[in-house]
């Protein structure tokens, strides 16, 4: 992050969730292990679904793809996929919802294609027409961090599935291995019904 340490200070007084812009992409390298683009941009996301649904409004987030997004979730956010409060759906989507988790009524925000016409470098990273070796992280950060929300829509809407809790159910012991397991599996575990991942 070399490049983004000149003091530039007009950059340095932005705050994004709650922080200075260094300690935002800190937090980011902290948890991720490095600075990647769609955290940082999702990081934007983030904090203006903030914006929009309140602080002081206990939400619950779901995101629309399983890559870079649900971290930027779970570094901005009280949501992890442990607690619960955050769902992630497989749509390779780059999306996310956060809610009122009484009122289930939100906010959406999305990468929006049709305005990041107007920064070439993010609108070619996602598309994937400009190479890794054409586009060097910190040129990809510099445009994402001037973008801010200008590469972003949201709307308001009510969140109609995915809120619920998963709830557990019965446990079992599995006949093969011993270890216990959700019931609904049937009489056996999954692994033991030769959906196992792992050989010994
Ligand atoms: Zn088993």
């Amino acid at each position: 992050m070399q490049e983004l340490k000149e003091p530039d200070s007009k950059i340095f007084q932005l705050m994004v969730c709650g922080r200075p812009l260094d300690v935002f992409l800190n937090d980011i390298e902290h948890f991720h292990g490095f600075v990647a683009p769609g955290l940082v941009l999702g990081g934007f996301m983030v904090d203006w679904a903030r914006d929009l649904v309140g602080l002081n409004v206990e939400s619950d987030a779901i995101v629309e793809t399983c890559h870079c997004l649900p971290d930027s979730i779970q570094i901005f956010t009280p949501c992890t996929i442990g607690n619960g409060w955050l769902k992630v759906l497989d749509w390779d989507k780059f999306a996310l919802t956060l809610y009122d988790k009484r009122k289930l009524t939100g906010y959406r925000v999305w990468f929006d294609l049709e305005k990041a016409a107007l920064f070439p470098k993010i609108q070619g990273w996602y598309m994937r027409s400009i190479s890794k070796k054409d586009l060097p992280l910190e040129v990809l950060l510099e445009e994402i961090i001037r973008a801010r929300r200008s590469v972003l829509s949201c709307r308001a809407v009510r969140v109609i599935s995915h809120y619920r809790k998963k709830s557990k159910g019965d446990i079992a012991v599995c006949s093969g291995c011993g270890e216990a397991y959700p019931a609904s599996q049937g009489n056996q575990c999954s692994a033991c019904r030769g959906e196992g991942y792992y050989r010994f």
